[in-house]
């Protein structure tokens, strides 16, 4: 194992929902295999006569529902989540109709129908898997495997660790970025700071201006979704919830019951703009996406906080991220639900946590109880939609975050007997044993319980 060297803009992304590993990444790929395309001799481009695009494993099984389609054949036309409009992907429904791209030198024709799902069970080292050929007949110009490894990453056949700086404080566990904590007298934010610019070689001023445009997307996510009415987009004919949620909490001057409808709102409001296809950020992940700008929304409409404690707060919360996915996993279709819902839940409680100014010991167990409170949990989406059970499950996991934060910073730290370290574990060796049923291939649980439409 080697240190962790995760960028924050690597972790938070920005981009259209509703499934980072299924929207991202394939965009991502779709905009990266063009390229290539576009790097093909001449002759060969002009050989070409056809484009062969195969998704396997839970992009298969749930890529329709998650809108895989529509965003491959966004990226593949030019589109990158962090620049695209926030509806990108609605243009690309209809399955018929065709599309030119791109080759550089002439245009090819496809159709978002054209892609094939096939195998959900395979032998390729991850789940999500997509194999993109180019041909002439039947000869291969260009064939490229690509794994879309959760929260938007993408790796590809021969992907290699790109080059980067060396973190200043190296650390793999949270036992030993706190000895880093101790040894240099140095607090969390500051670390995780250092160590983003020495990654990525960005200045402080980038860095911060960053992580704003992060909070302010996701503050749109929510403002967005509080206004929006009406049902939601594929068959299952979902109502959105989050506008009368919010009327109840105004109703109630956001006070006892109200606060926590607001939390509940909030929640809701960013995950129906990410089932819509919107864009929101992955923290960790697209199907997560509701939890971390529900306390952040509180925390700046309800409790005053400023934007430097939210900034500090996001640090926290990255630090954990980086963890849990260094550790365990953040990918659903690895771990289930407990590594998107719960890391997203363990990271917003840090955040809480470490905005209110606790100390560090209790922001660590903030984020150890939430994500306690999650292991085992399971991914079913109906139909493939992120949409039942995620939406909820983005409110119970924002609630869940404010009373982990709530039991942590009222109890003695000392009571605490389980870690983060020991949590993320747990939480990897869960997943490992879970059934492949309940890994985002919506072949069990809720998926096959609840008719879809
Ligand atoms: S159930 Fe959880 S992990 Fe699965 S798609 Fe929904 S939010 Fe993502």
């Amino acid at each position: 194992m080697t240190a962790i060297s995760t960028s924050i803009f690597e972790l938070l992304k920005i981009g259209p929902g509703p499934s980072s590993s299924h929207t991202i990444g394939p965009m991502r790929a779709g905009y990266d295999f063009m390229e290539r395309i576009r790097e093909l001799p001449e002759s060969d481009r002009n050989r070409a006569d056809g484009l062969e695009i195969r998704l396997f494993g839970s992009l298969s099984a749930t890529g329709e529902g998650h809108g895989t389609p529509r965003a491959i054949m966004a990226g593949m036309l030019g589109q990158q989540p962090d620049t695209c409009r926030s509806d990108a992907m609605e243009q690309f429904c209809e399955k018929d109709r065709p599309f030119d791209l791109d080759m550089g030198c002439r245009k090819l024709a496809y159709r978002t129908g054209d892609i094939i799902f096939d195998a959900v069970q395979h032998d390729y080292p991850h789940s999500n898997t997509m194999i993109f050929r180019l041909k002439a007949g039947d000869d291969v110009l260009l064939e490229r495997i690509y794994f879309s490894v959760g929260g938007g990453f993408l790796r590809w056949q021969g992907w290699e660790e790109p080059r980067r700086g060396e973190p200043v404080y190296p650390y793999e566990t949270m036992a030993q970025l706190k000895d880093h904590l101790r040894q240099n007298s140095i607090r969390l934010h500051t670390l995780v700071l250092a160590n983003e610019k020495s990654i990525t070689g960005m200045c402080e001023a980038e860095i911060v201006e960053g992580l704003d445009r992060i909070v302010a997307v996701m503050e749109n996510a929510v403002e967005q979704g509080i206004a929006a009415k009406g049902v939601l987009p594929g068959p299952i004919g979902l109502q959105r919830k989050a506008n009368q949620m919010y009327k109840s909490a105004k109703k109630l001057e956001f006070q006892g019951s109200g606060f926590l409808r607001a939390i509940n709102a909030y929640a809701l409001a960013a995950s129906e703009e990410n089932a819509t296809g919107h864009c929101v950020v992955t923290a960790p992940t697209c199907g997560a996406a509701g939890v971390i700008p529900a306390i952040i929304f509180m925390l700046k409409r309800h409790m005053g906080a400023l934007q430097k404690e939210i900034r500090q707060g996001l640090l926290a919360a990255a630090a954990v991220g980086f963890l849990a996915k260094h550790n365990a996993s953040i990918s659903g279709a690895e771990v289930g639900c407990q590594g998107e819902v719960g890391v997203a839940s363990s990271m917003a409680a840090a955040l809480l946590s470490y905005a209110r100014g606790h100390r560090f010991q209790v922001t660590e167990n903030a984020a150890e109880i939430a994500m306690e409170h999650h292991l085992g949990l399971t991914c079913d989406p109906v139909g493939g939609f992120v949409q039942i059970p995620c939406i909820e499950r983005n409110a119970m996991g924002a609630v869940k975050a404010y009373n982990a934060f709530l039991i942590a910073s009222t109890l003695e730290e000392s009571y605490q007997m389980v870690n983060l370290d020991k949590v993320f574990k747990a939480m990897a060796q869960t997943g490992r044993d879970m059934s492949r049923k309940y890994k985002e291939t919506s072949l069990g649980g809720l998926a096959l319980s609840v008719p879809e439409c």
